[in-house]
């Protein structure tokens, strides 16, 4: 199965083509932990989350990088308004953002590398840039020198004068160009800061990705994908290309991937406008399925308008899909392979097609054994628990007789309203020596062929 992925680098939809058939890497830019994560925090992490499940399916080895920023002027500001050491914010706030993309059902990255355990690797990764001549030190900070790298602008497509506009005019008299941008920069005593070949300091931002990167996947390797929200391209993702063609003479990343950004009824989310959804509130009122949901529900690359109908929708399928699912067992058998869903999700990720596709599938899956079978394992595919897994049987061996087991049940049934709990004791045991799995609810005893 090919994957086909629209890249940012040559803006056009490519064959997914890795540096090894059997291996793919891919990083995505993590969380600055300082605050509660939004629906937009959610949004950069399940575009993701789906890919990564789809190159899963693909791929026999995926190596999955997702970092923590750790390090940062706005954790070091919302420290001192606590007046508490800036690694407690940062340590709560990771422990909450880890703790809501799983409660979204987001699977943990391979690697989760947090810029306070990789300093040493940031100041090596550094060096390499100095000695290969492509940064200076001016008045303790080291900067990258953007005249020196001819490509600068490769990612973003923009000009000389449009990349003036999009970096804060700084007019910092110790950067060359201001275009130019720091690689490491000094930190007053009372502030949070490691000894470094130029000084007490810390790094900055652009330069923590490439630097876990290459820590990970090593100098002489080229990245396979790299993601992140589409407001990072520039300057932070032209910044991280500049660093890792400097620092190594391997191409830095092959495929570029970015997501559009989330809008509350139209505008963009801000604390002055009072709009902001996290996504620990909604998860008080809607389960992680209806989010998920709704976060995929408009095209990744375009930005996804957040409105109450958005999320009332989205829930509203995926209760129609939990009753289906829930009403009846079914033999998934053959059936179970979701490949349709992966081929819809190998053409650039297209998840409104995939809703369309489920949404057809649930016409009619009440009588259907193979679409209700292709329902469950697609949203099973792209992380919406509409089933608890036990419901489903797994495909029985021939020597299993689904009468038989149905008669034993309803006997131990029998026995059990009747008092005689030996009997039903020992129908459990014979059905457990038939690998059966039984469990009782309220209502009623379901099974499961379990050989493990
Ligand atoms: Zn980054």
């Amino acid at each position: 199965m090919t994957i086909k992925i629209f890249n940012t680098l040559h803006k056009k939809k490519e064959d997914l083509i890795t540096i090894r058939d059997d291996r793919v890497s891919m990083y995505v830019c993590g969380p600055t932990v300082y605050s509660y994560p939004h629906i937009g925090n959610a949004r950069a992490a399940i575009i993701p989350d789906i890919l990564f499940r789809l190159l899963k399916s693909s791929y026999k080895e995926v190596i999955y990088i997702r970092n923590i920023t750790d390090v940062d002027d706005k954790i070091f500001d919302a420290a001192k308004k606590e007046n508490i050491p800036f690694n407690e914010i940062s340590e709560k706030f990771t422990k909450i953002y880890q703790n809501d993309m799983s409660a979204l059902n987001i699977l943990e990255p391979t690697f989760q590398p947090k810029v306070t355990d990789n300093i040493p690797s940031i100041i090596s990764t550094i060096k390499k840039i100095l000695d290969n001549g492509y940064a200076y030190i001016s008045d303790e900070h080291v900067i990258f020198d953007t005249q020196k790298y001819n490509k600068y602008g490769e990612l973003s497509k923009r000009s000389l004068d449009e990349m003036l506009d999009g970096v804060r005019i700084d007019v910092a008299d110790y950067k060359n160009s201001p275009r130019d941008f720091v690689l490491w920069k000094p930190s007053k005593e009372n502030q949070p800061g490691w000894d470094s070949p130029w000084g007490y300091g810390r790094p900055g931002w652009h330069i923590e990705c490439t630097s876990m990167i290459k820590s990970i996947i090593g100098d002489d390797t080229t990245l396979d994908i790299h993601g992140g929200g589409n407001d990072l391209i520039f300057p932070h993702h032209e910044n991280e290309i500049a660093q890792g063609s400097c620092m190594s003479e391997i191409k830095y990343c092959n495929y570029w991937f970015h997501n559009g950004i989330v809008l509350v009824n139209r505008k963009k989310m801000s604390k002055s406008l009072g709009n902001v959804i996290l996504v620990n509130d909604l998860l008080k009122k809607y389960s992680s399925s209806t989010i998920r949901l709704a976060l995929i529900s408009a095209h990744y690359r375009q930005p996804l308008n957040w409105m109450d109908s958005t999320v009332t929708e989205a829930n509203n399928l995926v209760k129609k899909f939990t009753s289906l699912a829930n009403s009846r067992q079914l033999d998934i058998g053959e059936y179970d392979e979701p490949s349709e869903a992966i081929n819809i999700l190998s053409d650039d990720l297209n998840t409104p097609e995939i809703i369309k596709y489920l949404s057809a599938l649930a016409k009619n899956a009440k009588t259907n054994d193979k679409d209700m079978a292709s329902l469950i394992a697609s949203c099973n595919f792209i992380g919406l628990n509409i089933l608890d897994t036990s419901h489903v049987k797994r495909e029985l061996p021939s020597n299993i007789n689904v009468k038989k087991i149905d008669q034993l049940i309803k006997e131990r049934l029998a026995a059990k309203k009747a008092g005689d709990y030996t009997k039903a004791d020992e129908i459990r045991d014979k059905l457990s020596s038939m690998s059966i799995e039984i469990k009782d609810s309220k209502d009623n005893t379901s099974w499961q062929y379990n050989p493990d």
